[in-house]
């Protein structure tokens, strides 16, 4: 991509406080920061959050990792900081993610851009000024000639609707929302609500110390393992020296991470004593797992179902109570591995054999109740805490964009807009919504996160340049192209086990929503594929666009 450097608006057609304005601070935001920069506009970010971050700055909670390998979960545009930036371990902790996100935006002089502290409460497009007007909390009003969000896909909680929970004594919160002051639970008692990837991560965290952590499941998880490791000088000289190739394995790869697949055999066709060695061989932790071992175990019911037994097997090896082990492991005729997102663990499992950590089967045993002044009660007993964590997971892809009203030309929200279907093209725009940009919004893929912002802010970037240079003001994201790309997606979806996910609640078809039916949110045709698909639409001249150049237009 050809970009200038120039730090002076390069946009001349409106008079606006800002050529662009981007919500979030996250990776997507100084990605923001970064190439539309580049490309000379005036870029501000904002973040309701203290400091930069995103996701890792709301979930504080203890065990908050990357469930990446630290190496590709980063930006790449700096050549100098891929080399200057040192991981200490295969899977950082959300404070070293966080520092890493600081270095960049301090060697890249990002801050001047970023006004933290600040909650956008509303975003409307103004059609005769063919401009958005952007709200924040403190009545502050900007303009802006480009609206993009840069929010998020995991960021705005589900907050569950159990009796009571406004009467609990103690502090109780989602776990994305750890307070930022520290909160001392050494010698307490404490119950987490869910069972999924982040209860995964918090849980043997908090037993080091907790006086007891008891965990409510609903629906048990297909649990990997991590695996961490501390980064050596090798590894580390190994990485810096390869990083073109990484960055290449991550552009070309389904879920955009740096991994060997696909490799060419399918489980299917491997006789059971090839396919158990080769699985042992492959259980080095991570999603690598996944991918690197079989091309089919996504893609066939039978070859899911061998998986599932594997990791099934795998998981009961770990905990010690036979009886704790059927309620923590999933068997594929519950549900296929990844109709859910599996989670990775760090000793998750183990905890459980700890006299002091609990399992509490909420769906066949004793269902929730209500929450007490004191503690939790469910059909069979009243448990007693100190604190209360709801790891009741997200609004995956559309909750951040639902927040607050956005308001598109025809004066609708977003909100209003996705009642049933949360319809985008390619993830990055939306009809309706002109010069508005997002980051990885609905039916874009899930994947590494990194590589996907990156892929969509250059293309976001791209379509930006055109329109600056050929002194176009507005484009308007055709409706034909949201339906063909909402069709495709929906298309692949059905063929994907994924689409069994409306049977456990997962958060990747907005099945854990209470305030919404399912839906396709996520592109599974391939991160990879996505990516040649951005490419070719910006060759093409962004054809899901139509431009227009209003007759006032100054140049
Ligand atoms: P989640 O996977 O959606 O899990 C939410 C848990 O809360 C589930 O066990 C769910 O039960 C339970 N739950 C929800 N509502 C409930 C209710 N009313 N009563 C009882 N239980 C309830 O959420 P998450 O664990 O926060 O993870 C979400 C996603 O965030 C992950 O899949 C991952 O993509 C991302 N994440 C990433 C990392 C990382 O990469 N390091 C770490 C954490 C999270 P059911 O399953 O029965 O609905």
């Amino acid at each position: 991509m050809t970009t200038t450097t120039q730090n002076a608006s390069a946009v001349t057609s409106r008079d606006v406080d800002f050529d662009a304005i981007g919500i979030g601070a996250g990776f997507a935001g100084l990605a923001l920061i970064h190439y539309l920069r580049g490309a000379g506009l005036s870029v501000r970010v904002f973040d309701k959050a203290p400091d930069v971050g995103g996701t890792w700055a709301w979930n504080r909670y203890p065990g908050a990792a990357t469930d990446s390998e630290s190496y590709y979960y980063c930006l790449t545009f700096s050549k100098e900081i891929l080399q200057e930036w040192t991981w200490t371990k295969r899977y950082p902790g959300r404070k070293e993610t966080q520092d890493y996100l600081r270095f960049v935006a301090d060697k890249c002089d990002m801050w001047p851009h970023i006004q933290l502290n600040t909650a956008v409460v509303e975003a409307r497009y103004l059609a005769d000024r063919a401009c958005w007007q952007v709200t924040t909390g403190t009545g502050e009003v900007f303009t802006c000639k480009y609206f993009i969000s840069g929010m998020g896909m995991i960021s705005e909680p589900v907050i569950p609707s159990i009796p009571g929970m406004d009467r609990f004594e103690g502090p109780l919160f989602h776990s994305s929302r750890w307070p930022q002051e520290e909160l001392d639970y050494a010698g307490k008692r404490i119950g987490v609500i869910g069972a999924g990837a982040t209860a995964v991560q918090m849980v043997p965290e908090l037993a080091k110390t907790a006086a007891s952590v008891t965990v409510f499941q609903r629906t048990p998880n297909y649990i990997l393992p991590a695996m961490q490791q501390p980064m050596t000088p090798e590894w580390d000289q190994e990485i810096k020296a390869n990083y073109d190739a990484i960055v290449a394995k991550c552009r070309n790869h389904v879920f955009g991470m740096a991994f060997d697949s696909p490799v060419g055999r399918n489980v299917i066709d491997t006789p059971p004593e090839e396919r158990q060695r080769i699985f042992e061989e492959h259980w080095k932790g991570s999603f690598r797992w996944v991918f690197e071992t079989f091309d089919d175990l996504l893609a066939s019911p039978e070859a899911n179902r061998m998986a599932a037994d594997f990791i099934g097997a795998k998981m009961r090896e770990r905990v010690k109570d036979p009886r704790i082990a059927d309620l923590l492991t999933p068997a594929f005729d519950d549900y296929p591995l990844f109709a859910k997102r599996p989670p990775l663990d760090h000793g998750y499992l183990e905890a459980f054999n700890e006299d002091h950590v609990h399992l509490v089967d909420i769906k066949n045993d004793q269902p929730l109740v209500e929450i007490t002044e004191t503690g939790v009660r469910t059909t069979k007993a009243h448990y007693e805490f100190d604190i209360i964590v709801l790891a009741t997971g997200f609004q995956a892809y559309t909750g951040a964009l639902e927040a607050f009203p956005i308001i598109g030309a025809s004066g609708q929200t977003l909100r209003e807009k996705w009642k049933t279907l949360s319809e985008c093209i390619m993830g990055v725009c939306v009809s309706d919504f002109p010069n508005m940009f997002v980051v990885t919004g609905p039916q874009a893929p899930f994947a590494n996160l990194p590589t996907s912002i990156e892929q969509n802010v250059v293309w976001i970037t791209r379509c930006i340049e055109k329109m600056e240079a050929e002194g176009l003001d507005v484009f308007w994201p055709r409706r034909e192209a949201e339906q063909a790309w909402t069709a495709h997606t929906a298309d692949i979806h059905v063929q994907t086990l994924m689409n069994e996910g409306t049977k456990v609640n997962s958060w990747m078809m907005g099945a854990n929503r209470e305030d919404k039916p399912p839906r396709v949110l996520i592109y599974f045709g391939g991160a990879n594929f996505y990516y040649d698909a951005l490419e070719e639409s910006a060759q093409k001249g962004f054809p899901e666009l139509e431009f227009e150049r209003r007759p006032e237009h100054v140049s």
